[in-house]
């Protein structure tokens, strides 16, 4: 049984368990406020808090974790190996500085600065990488209050739209990191041979589920005499699938993938050919 260490709450928590399920490890069997749960594939889950995902997949306490990259490089522990970006909880880490400083990048902030950051593994590699001398105010969340309560000179911190730093007079000045939500495996998934192979069945199945998303299935009857025309608008994966429809011979069905911000010009173009009874649908999974 391998252990996929799991976000106990929150919108990564709720993601990471959707991406699960459509990838075919759903944890329906979980009671309430249970901290294990059986995923099916020999998987289990175990909901624990996001920060603690990076040391216990370290440590070998889970196989495998999905948490953030920011919490990820936090804990800066070599045994962890990224398998997929899963392209949710998109953010930026950023140094933000009150709107009144002068400092206009990182580099300009003076040496003795103090900055207060739920991040202090990130920021001090960053500030020791810059050369500028700093003191880390470590703190555990909130981190926009600290310059104005006078404890810290400028913050590291997650944003994503950037309207908390602004509604708390505070001004980006760098960006150390882009952020988002991974599937790491830690050194049991590297061992040997089967548990490698597992790692790679993982990050697959996930991977299907995501790559699936961009993508949509077009069904279309056309002229059978279009049948060139249809193939240069539906490349598809290894060209279209052409059906015979049991009329006189003048239509096929062609099915394809198609990219989803394909569609609509899909359509227009098949539609010029004369095509009738076009069908789109979503996609779960792709495994080209
Ligand atoms: P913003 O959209 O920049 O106003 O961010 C709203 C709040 O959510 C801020 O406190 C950020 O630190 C935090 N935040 C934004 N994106 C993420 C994320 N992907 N993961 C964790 N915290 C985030």
């Amino acid at each position: 049984m391998d252990r996929i260490a799991v976000p106990n709450k929150g919108r990564l928590s709720e993601e990471a368990l959707e991406l699960l399920e459509k990838a075919g490890l759903n944890a329906e069997h979980r009671p309430d406020r249970a901290l294990v749960a059986p995923l099916g594939g020999g998987f289990q889950a175990i909901f624990v808090r996001a920060r603690d995902i990076p040391e216990l997949v370290a440590d070998g306490a889970a196989e495998f974790g999905i948490t953030g990259s920011d919490l990820v490089a936090d804990a800066g522990r070599p045994e962890l190996r990224e398998l997929l970006d899963l392209g949710f909880g998109a953010c930026r880490m950023v140094v933000a500085v009150k709107d009144a400083s002068p400092a206009e990048q990182p580099a300009d902030l003076p040496p003795g600065s103090r900055i207060a950051t739920s991040f202090p593994g990130v920021a001090g590699r960053f500030f020791e990488e810059l050369g500028v001398d700093v003191h880390l105010v470590p703190i555990s969340g909130a981190a926009e209050i600290a310059p104005h309560l006078g404890v810290a000179d400028a913050i590291v911190d997650l944003t994503s739209s950037g309207s908390t730093l602004r509604a708390n007079g505070l001004r980006e000045i760098g960006t150390l990191l882009r952020c988002s939500a991974r599937l790491v495996a830690g050194p049991t998934a590297e061992r040997d041979g089967s548990a490698g192979r597992r790692a790679a069945e993982l990050a697959g199945a996930l991977e299907s589920v995501l790559r699936a998303e961009r993508k949509r299935y077009l069904m279309a009857n056309v002229p059978r005499d279009a049948l060139e025309r249809v193939r240069e608008i539906l490349p598809g994966i290894s060209g279209p699938t052409i059906v015979d429809v049991l009329d006189q011979g003048r239509w096929v069905a062609a099915h394809a993938v198609v990219e989803a911000d394909r569609v609509y010009e899909s359509i227009a173009r098949l539609k010029e050919l004369g095509a009738e009874g076009i069908l789109v649908t979503r996609i779960e999974r792709l495994m080209p």
